[in-house]
C-alpha cells in the first residue's frame, strides 16, 4: 500500500496551576491542561493519527498513563517515538491537517512556532503542517473553558 491515512482526537481538562502546552509550545495563560504527561492536546492527536494510519493502536497503548516513566513527560518525545515507529514500518509523512478547539487564549500568535516545532520533529516542511483553530462560540465544555480538544488527520506514504 503506497498511502495510509489516519485520524486522531484528544481532550484535556483546563485547570489552574498547570502549564499550557500546545503543539510543543508553552503558551502563557491562567490555566493549563491536566494530564499524566505535559498534556499537549495537539501533539497527542497527531500521535494518535500517526499510529492509527498503520493500525498500531493509540497513544494510551504505547505510553500508558499508569507508567511513571511518562509522568510529566514532554510530549515532543512521544511524538518523536511515534515518528520513529512509523519510520521503522517503512512510512514517512506527506502532510498533517489539524484543528484546535478552545475558547481562550488566542493561539494564532503561536501557530508558526508550533508548525516549526512539529515539522522539525517529523522531518517535513512547515507548509505540510496545517494548524487551524476555532472557538465553540462559548458553547459546551470548550466554551466554558473547562477543556480543550484537538483533531488531526495525517497522510503517510511508503518510503
Ligand atoms: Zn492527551
Amino acid at each position: 500500500m503506497a498511502y495510509r491515512i489516519g485520524s486522531g482526537i484528544d481532550f484535556h481538562q483546563l485547570v489552574e496551576g498547570r502549564d499550557l502546552w500546545i503543539g510543543g509550545v508553552k503558551i502563557p495563560h491562567t490555566k493549563g491542561a491536566l494530564g499524566h504527561s505535559d498534556a499537549d492536546v495537539l501533539l497527542h492527536a497527531i500521535c494518535d493519527a500517526m499510529l492509527g494510519a498503520l493500525s498500531l493502536g493509540d497513544i494510551g497503548v504505547h505510553f500508558p498513563d499508569t507508567d511513571d516513566a511518562y509522568k510529566g513527560i514532554d510530549s515532543k518525545i512521544l511524538l518523536k517515538k511515534c515518528f520513529q515507529l512509523i519510520n521503522s514500518k517503512g512510512y514517512t509523512i506527506v502532510n498533517i491537517d489539524s484543528t484546535l478547539c478552545l475558547q481562550e487564549p488566542k493561539i494564532k500568535p503561536y501557530v508558526g512556532q508550533m508548525q516549526q516545532t512539529i515539522a522539525t520533529i517529523l522531518e517535513i516542511n512547515i507548509t505540510d503542517v496545517s494548524i487551524k483553530a476555532t472557538t465553540t462560540e462559548t458553547m459546551g465544555f470548550v466554551g466554558r473553558q473547562e477543556g480543550l480538544v484537538a483533531y488531526a488527520t495525517i497522510l503517510l506514504s511508503r518510503k
